[in-house]
């Protein structure tokens, strides 16, 4: 039925906010040509059934460790913290098999779609066999997770980790780290060598150095370098000051906090991601907003680690612009993050819609188009596809300025428009949270009012359906395959 590449829509949130009676169509590439408001329905277009809106980037994702969500919330110390629970979490990466980790990655991949996201920034430190030799084919696990994404059919922008220390100043790795560790020389071999796979199936390769604990001064300078020489577009993403700690112990190296050494030191721009930027002064804060960078804030994770409360209003009074992730995969649902970042906000300004705008007063719409936009930005998909795919082999695309595909990427945009992948989420405007109400409230309902019952119908992308009924085609197989694995993976430790 989707033959004519064609979706009529009562009700859509375009990215100048909710329009009526929208005509979108898609070419053979699965990307927008046409998305025209106030139009009339020709016979042989699909009918939405509900308000259509625009997918989500999960910006953020360490796809093994949905193996253990919920499993370390018991106390394991006299005072837990991120610290005794990243102890655990390296006893469950020591374990996992690669079958595993693809088991485990397929099953959550077709999770986040059914949760309204459609594309996924993997930040991938999991290279290794157990004992932390490299695999005879050094892309084996990457590969596991580029065929989830192919068979579930989310947009993947993969973003292999740099990983060398275990604390500033180069200390060596600690045997928990021991599947982790690249050199810059062996990780320009794996970006060679993924640099086609991506390609082949319209993935988006970046790097991530996982942060300025783990990687030194030299060797960041020196990957940078190595990633323009391949890619001078290519995402950059970071771990950075997610704890008062990491903060602490890089003044002690450097004489400076992270984001200010970070934004002093590196080329810091739209491409970059900073992830968990919750210890920033507000100095700090402008100084990295106004770099273009986005911050990746993954509000489940960052509560159920007890990291701290981002300052949202230092962000945005720097016209800084963030995006969502769901990273240790504690909740994956694109609604409940946008909810739970409003109430952290809440909490800590003791006011109420913090985050809506003057241009959209409905939270949930300005929250949905940040997110939309600061996504695409992160994922490297920002220039309406035609970045998308451009990283070959050994090759670089220096010198051949395309629109916004040079360093400076513009602002992000993605969702619902002309150039960008054909991706929607359809609600279903059935749900008891929903039924009834205007397009503006309904959307207010789904991530306000729906509670742990999710309120999306249909998600589609590249113009293909994926969920149906709130569910991903391949669902009940790939829940099969989950559980087996997560089984033999807590066999494997004794649990
Ligand atoms: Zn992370």
């Amino acid at each position: 039925m989707s033959s004519s590449h064609t979706l009529f829509a009562d009700h859509a949130l375009l990215p100048t906010g909710w329009a009526r009676d929208v005509l979108l169509k898609w070419d053979t590439r699965g990307c927008y040509t046409q998305i025209a408001p106030n139009a009339n329905c020709p016979p042989d277009a699909m009918r939405a059934a509900g308000p259509v809106l625009p997918g989500i980037t999960n910006l953020h994702s360490h796809a093994f460790q949905r193996a253990f969500a919920g499993l370390t919330e018991y106390r394991a110390e006299a005072a837990d913290s991120f610290w005794s629970w990243r102890t655990l979490m390296y006893g469950f990466a020591n374990a996992i098999s690669p079958e595993q980790v693809e088991a485990v990655t397929t099953y959550l991949y077709g999770e986040m779609l059914a949760a309204g996201y459609t594309s996924v920034c993997e930040f991938h430190y999991l290279h290794h066999d157990p004992d932390g030799h490299p695999y005879l084919d050094d892309a084996l696990l990457a590969q596991a997770l580029l065929r989830a994404a192919g068979n579930t059919g989310i947009h993947m922008t993969l973003l292999p980790v740099l990983y060398q220390a275990s604390g500033f100043g180069g200390a060596p790795l600690s045997s928990g780290q021991r599947r982790f560790g690249h050199h810059v020389d062996s990780m320009q071999r794996l970006l060679e060598r993924l640099a086609p796979l991506c390609a082949s199936q319209d993935a988006r390769l970046g790097l991530a150095p996982h942060s300025l604990r783990a990687v030194t001064p030299d060797a960041l300078k020196a990957a940078l370098a190595m990633l323009d020489a391949i890619d001078p577009t290519a995402p950059v993403h970071i771990h950075i000051a997610e704890q008062t700690r990491e903060v602490d112990d890089c003044v002690a190296f450097c004489g400076q906090r992270p984001v200010d050494w970070l934004v002093d030191h590196t080329d810091l721009s739209s491409r970059w991601c900073l992830v968990h930027a919750t210890h920033m002064t507000p100095l700090e804060a402008r100084r990295a907003a106004a770099t273009g960078a986005i911050a990746g804030l993954c509000p489940s994770t960052e509560a159920n680690l007890g990291d701290g409360i981002f300052d949202m209003a230092s962000w945005t009074g720097g016209d800084g612009q963030w995006g969502i992730g769901s990273d240790s995969h504690a909740c994956v649902n694109a609604a409940e993050e946008l909810q739970l970042l409003e109430y952290s906000q809440r909490w800590a300004t003791r006011q109420r819609n913090v985050l809506a705008t003057p241009a959209h007063p409905h939270v949930a719409e300005a929250m949905t188009h940040a997110a939309v936009a600061g996504g695409a930005q992160a994922a490297g998909r920002a220039s309406s596809g035609v970045q998308r795919g451009v990283l070959q082999h050994g090759s670089s695309q220096r010198g051949e300025p395309q629109g916004l595909g040079e360093r400076h990427v513009g602002r992000g945009q993605g969702g619902l428009q002309v150039g960008a992948a054909a991706d929607w989420v359809v609600l279903d405007a059935q749900h008891p949270a929903l039924a009834g109400l205007a397009p503006a409230d309904m959307l207010s309902g789904h991530v306000f009012g729906s509670h742990r019952t999710s309120a999306i119908a249909e998600v589609w992308t590249g113009g293909t359906q994926r969920v149906r009924a709130g569910r991903h085609h391949r669902h009940d197989a790939d829940v099969r395959s989950f559980v087996t694995a997560r089984a033999a993976l807590l066999g494997a430790m004794g649990r």
